[in-house]
This record gives C-alpha cells, structure tokens and sequence, in this order.
C-alpha cells in the first residue's frame, strides 16, 4: 500500500498482518499453479488449501468504445459526468472525470465515490445540471483497525505525520506545493472530516 498511503502506513499494514501470521513474499510472484502448490518465480513452493488471486480489475470498455464515446483509461466524462455522447453518462470505476480538487481528470475505484457519482449522474439525467465535486473518500479495514482516506493524491512532495502510524493513533496529510490533496487517518475520525471538510470548502470558494 506504500504507492497510495506512503511507506510508513505501508510498514504499519504489512506489520500488522504479520502479527496476524501472514507472510508476505515481497518481490516475488507465482509462476505456476498446479494442485495445491504455488511455483514462486524465486524458486521457492508454498501449499495452499485456497488460492486468492489479487490482481486488480480490468475495465469493461467494450461497450463504450462501440458506441463511440471518449476513451482515456476509463470512460471520460465532464463534470456533470456526461460522456462525449450527450445523453450518456458514466459514473464509479469507471469514469474518468475532471476532479476539482486536484486540477487533474481522475478515475477512482472506491464504494463512496460509486454511490455519489451514481447519485449525481441519475440527477443529472433529470436535467439538474450539478457538477460533480464530492471528495474522493475511501476507506481500508484491516482486522479492527480502520484506514480512512479523504482526498486524492497520486503523488506528493511532502507528507506530514501527526501522532502515532505504528500506534493506531494518527493524521497523515499528502501535500503538493504546499496544499493538501489526501488525508490518511487511524481513529481521528474528527480530524478526517474536518479535512474533507475543508477541501470542500475550497473547491467552493474557487
Ligand atoms: C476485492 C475488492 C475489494 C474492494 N474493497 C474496497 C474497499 O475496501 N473500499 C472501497 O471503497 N472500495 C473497495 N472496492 C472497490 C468497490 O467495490 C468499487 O469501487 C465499486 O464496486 C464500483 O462500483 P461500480 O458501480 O462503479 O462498478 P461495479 O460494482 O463493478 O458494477 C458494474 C456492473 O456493471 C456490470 N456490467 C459490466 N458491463 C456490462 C454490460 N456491457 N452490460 C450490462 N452490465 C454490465 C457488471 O457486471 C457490474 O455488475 C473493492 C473492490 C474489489 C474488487
């Protein structure tokens, strides 16, 4: 989780699987599958009664590209989430929108931004005509230990831990040039929406 959350959240989840008994094979992949056996690409074999493959997911485009709409790694949308076709909108993982926040056009796959942008699409198929400005939010279970993340940052040159990572107790802000694109939080739920809070009110002012 390091490329989204940073290296120090990334030690605090992989340490705190550990401490549940997972072994984590970091750089390292399966070539093979045969039984219940995994062949590691380092030479290696492990027994598994269950295999999960975790690979990320793959958009459905086919669709979109027949019917002739925009494409750019996900359907692309303005902000009122209407498609290059007028009439048609898209909405969740896979839309790729012009996030106010950030200045850049996003694509994010997370349940809350889904609902919203499918609540907004559907108000705008009524012909209310709302731009999409919601903040990403995302949140990450582990055990009983809840990541909340506000924002998005794709990359940052600063980043600003408040508390305790390994202490369950903390604020992480992602900061570019100065501002602040994401916040990472464990049980600052407060300061969590304060931060969305203020990334709204932002976006409202601009
Ligand atoms: C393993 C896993 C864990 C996740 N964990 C989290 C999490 O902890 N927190 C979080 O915020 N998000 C999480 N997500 C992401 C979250 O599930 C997605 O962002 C969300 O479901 C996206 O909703 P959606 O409606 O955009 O797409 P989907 O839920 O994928 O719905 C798209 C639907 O369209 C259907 N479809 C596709 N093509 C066609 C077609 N041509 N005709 C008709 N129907 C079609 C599909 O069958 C599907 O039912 C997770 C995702 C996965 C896979």
């Amino acid at each position: 989780m390091e490329k989204i959350l940073g290296p120090q959240m990334g030690d605090f989840v992989r340490a705190l699987h550990e401490e549940h008994g997972v072994v984590f094979h970091l750089e390292d992949t399966v070539v093979a599958v045969a039984g219940k056996q995994a062949k590691l690409k380092s030479g290696g074999v492990l027994d598994a009664d269950l295999i999960v493959a975790g690979v990320g997911v793959r958009l459905r485009l086919a669709l979109a590209e027949v019917a002739g709409l925009t494409i750019d790694r996900g359907v692309v949308v303005d902000a009122y989430l209407e498609t290059s076709a007028p009439g048609i909108f898209a909405a969740g993982d896979i839309a790729r929108w012009p996030d106010p926040h950030s200045g850049e056009s996003i694509r994010v796959e997370h349940w809350v931004v889904a609902e919203r942008q499918g609540q907004a699409a559907a108000l705008n198929m009524l012909g209310l005509r709302e731009t999409f400005t919601a903040v990403p939010f995302f949140w990450s279970q582990h055990y009983d230990v809840p990541i909340n993340y506000v924002g998005h940052a794709e990359s940052w040159d600063d980043l600003a831990i408040e508390g305790d990572v390994m202490a369950k107790d903390c604020v992480l802000r992602f900061k570019r040039k100065g501002r602040t694109l994401a916040v990472a939080s464990i049980y600052r739920d407060t300061e969590s929406l304060e931060a969305e809070l203020a990334m709204e009110r932002e976006v409202a002012a601009a």
